[in-house]
């Protein structure tokens, strides 16, 4: 049987955790240092799922619209990240949805496999979020019933969940 590569594109502004949820899924490891992404931050993982090779790129936003129309089309499925804490990240969600469909261009866009992922739902053991679960749910519902999980990078709350959930609906849109 062959292996088929698919590869994840992560977006979300930068300091949501999209590095830190990465990591946490490949390698089971959390780090409080932060470094922003400079450019174009591809790591890049070749995991086996299912019988599958999947391959994660994450990018930071910095300067990720350089990278091009040939960067987005690459994408099998695509991870939205937002801080349940920092209400901007979630306003943003738009234009990343949006620029994503309008670089990439897929098929069928209703169909495209998209993640929205809520993250660091440990800090302040939820006292400081800004976002409720509820409101989260309703961009998905009026963005065509995208999946949404809550998560947290640093106690490994839902990241295995969410990103074979992500990996399985990319595997069932072809
Ligand atoms: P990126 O710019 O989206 O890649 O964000 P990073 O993964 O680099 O994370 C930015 C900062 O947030 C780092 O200091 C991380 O340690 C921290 N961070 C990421 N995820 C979580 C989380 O789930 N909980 C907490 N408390 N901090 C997190
Ligand atoms: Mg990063």
């Amino acid at each position: 049987m062959s292996l088929r590569r698919r590869t994840l594109l992560i977006l979300g502004d930068s300091g949501v955790g999209k590095t830190s949820l990465m990591n946490q899924y490949v390698h089971k490891k959390f780090s409080q240092q932060y470094k922003a992404t400079i450019g174009a931050d591809f790591v890049t993982k070749e995991l086996q799922i299912d019988e599958f090779f999947l391959t994660w790129d994450t990018a930071g936003q910095e300067r990720f619209q350089s990278l091009g129309v040939a960067f987005y089309r690459g994408a099998d499925c695509c991870d939205l990240v937002y801080d349940v804490n920092v209400m901007r990240s979630f306003d943003t969600l738009d234009n990343w949805h949006e620029e994503f469909l309008k670089q990439a261009n897929p098929p069928d866009p209703s169909s495209f496999p998209f993640i929205l992922l809520g993250n660091k739902i440990d800090i302040d053991g939820g006292n400081s979020r800004v976002v409720s679960e509820k409101k989260a749910r309703e961009w998905c519902a009026a963005k065509g019933n995208i999946p949404y999980f809550e998560t947290s990078a640093k106690e490994d709350h839902n990241v295995d969940a969410a990103f074979l959930s992500i990996a399985r609906t990319a595997m069932a849109n072809e």
